[in-house]
């Protein structure tokens, strides 16, 4: 097999990069991405010697790490086997993974349509809702992140979809719980729930129960900042919906497949959606795979009526191969029950210890390998450390925090005024502590701007 001719160098492959990709929500001319020359494990390096410890996954998707023998050979073995195949067929690598992903879904979400990521499993998932109940209007949090395809940026409350939200028709938003910077004027879990709740049945009065198809919800938001709901609000979001005739969506696309500590955050919860989303650690993103699960009950409305959707690559055999393995290693790896214990007895205590040392953590939040860190100029009044999509000097004590970090061998993922600690589900106690202690020296930096 000949190798192809790549660039050798980093100063090669970043000239090249710049003069040739169109980079995702970027300015062009502002950024310098780093030339990535490796990745394994919870690491990757640079084509200067630099090695991170990847507390990002990538995206958020990386949940066994990067370059799994296993997943790596079963992708090469399907190449050899069956490259591709067009969605019309019955193919084994397809049909079995449907199966295993079926079997961990919870309730009756047993049928799975396939699409190559999150924003497009969204997209049908809102399809499905509208066809199944002949009503236009779907209801989201703002603080949400549900992709950037069309319907999935106008669903998404992030102002960031103000750029694009050019045809919002029957995407309504409200307030989802977050008691540390509550909407409602909560004083503890109980309140902020029960306001929510009236809230939303409010919300849906206003509009009108009869033309909302479905209520969009992340189980667990992650982009918007992590923010684990409090008991009962998802319980009773399902009995909204069932009082109403709205269908329950929840979108997985980020906290499935173990991130959480569970196959789904809704297992935390014991909550069935309708449908569900899901995308990045179904196959851990070594191909592009995402999909929406079904209910027996919105599947039968498609029984005898066809289904107006779908895709050129849906259920693509690379990407099916490469679930199959994934399903396979987290079973046999434990990934899931690593991933609780992880959160429960590392990175959980780890984080809270940081927080008691560094005025600049204003609260540690999250589950299993999925947390947040809120930091702030002031832990009393909870302001922000940088201002809401601040950027250049308004955002300087975020830059130099990650600066620090990824001076001490740590790769951040950093939003706004948060970061991030979303590793690999299968780190090491040993790795998990050796980034606790990089986030030490980094929220030291942080620490100068209280
Ligand atoms: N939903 C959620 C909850 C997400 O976190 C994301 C991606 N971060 C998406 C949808 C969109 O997924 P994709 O980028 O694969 O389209």
């Amino acid at each position: 097999m000949s190798t192809p001719d790549l660039p050798q160098t980093g100063a090669a492959v970043k000239a090249a990069d710049r003069a040739h990709v169109f980079h995702s929500w970027s300015a062009q001319a502002l950024i310098d991405p780093l030339a990535v020359a490796g990745a394994d494990g919870a690491y990757f390096w640079d084509y200067d010697g630099n090695r991170y410890l990847d507390f990002t996954s990538g995206l958020v998707f990386t949940n066994i790490g990067y370059q799994h023998p296993k997943v790596v050979a079963a992708i090469q073995e399907q190449a050899g086997r069956l490259a591709t195949f067009a969605p019309a067929f019955a193919v084994d690598v397809r049909s079995e993974a449907a199966r295993l992903i079926a079997e961990r879904t919870p309730g009756d979400l047993d049928k799975i349509f396939f699409t190559n990521g999150g924003a497009e499993a969204v997209e049908n998932a809102v399809r499905m809702a509208r066809l199944h109940t002949g009503r236009p209007k779907v209801l989201s949090a703002y603080r949400s992140y549900h992709g950037a395809t069309s319907t999935a940026i106008n669903l998404t409350g992030d102002p960031r979809r103000w750029a694009s939200d050019t045809a919002s028709a029957g995407v309504v938003h409200f307030w989802a719980p977050f008691l540390y910077r509550s909407p409602f004027y909560a004083g503890n879990e109980a309140q902020e729930c029960e306001r929510a709740l009236a809230h939303l049945e409010s919300t849906i009065a206003f509009e009108g129960p009869h033309t909302i198809a479905a209520i969009i919800l992340e189980t667990v938001p992650g982009t918007a900042g992590i923010m684990p709901p409090p008991p009962g609000y998802l319980a009773g979001v399902r009995e909204i919906c069932d009082r109403h005739g709205i269908v329950f969506i929840l979108d997985e696309v980020m906290s499935g497949f173990g991130r959480t500590g569970r196959w789904f955050a809704a297992d935390h919860y014991d909550v069935v959606p309708d449908l569900l989303t899901f995308a990045k650690g179904v196959n851990s993103g070594y191909v592009p795979l995402g999909g929406v699960a079904i209910s027996a009950g919105i599947a039968a409305t498609f029984d005898h009526r066809p289904y107006p959707g779908g895709l050129t690559y849906s259920g693509h055999p690379l990407a099916c191969a490469a679930a199959v393995a994934t399903l396979q290693v987290m079973a046999e790896e434990r990934v899931v029950e690593r991933a609780d214990t992880l959160g429960e007895q590392v990175l959980g205590p780890g984080l809270r210890a940081l927080a008691e040392r560094h005025p600049s953590v204003g609260e540690v939040r999250g589950l299993g390998a999925f947390w947040a860190l809120d930091l702030v100029r002031d832990r009393e009044t909870r302001e922000p450390l940088v201002p809401y999509n601040a950027t250049g000097e308004a955002n300087a004590p975020m830059a130099a925090f990650a600066a620090a970090c990824k001076k001490n061998g740590l790769w951040p993922f950093v939003n706004m005024n948060r970061t991030h600690v979303v590793p690999a589900c299968t780190l090491t106690e040993a790795e998990a502590k050796e980034g606790l202690a990089a986030l030490d020296a980094a929220l030291s930096v942080a620490d100068k701007h209280t």
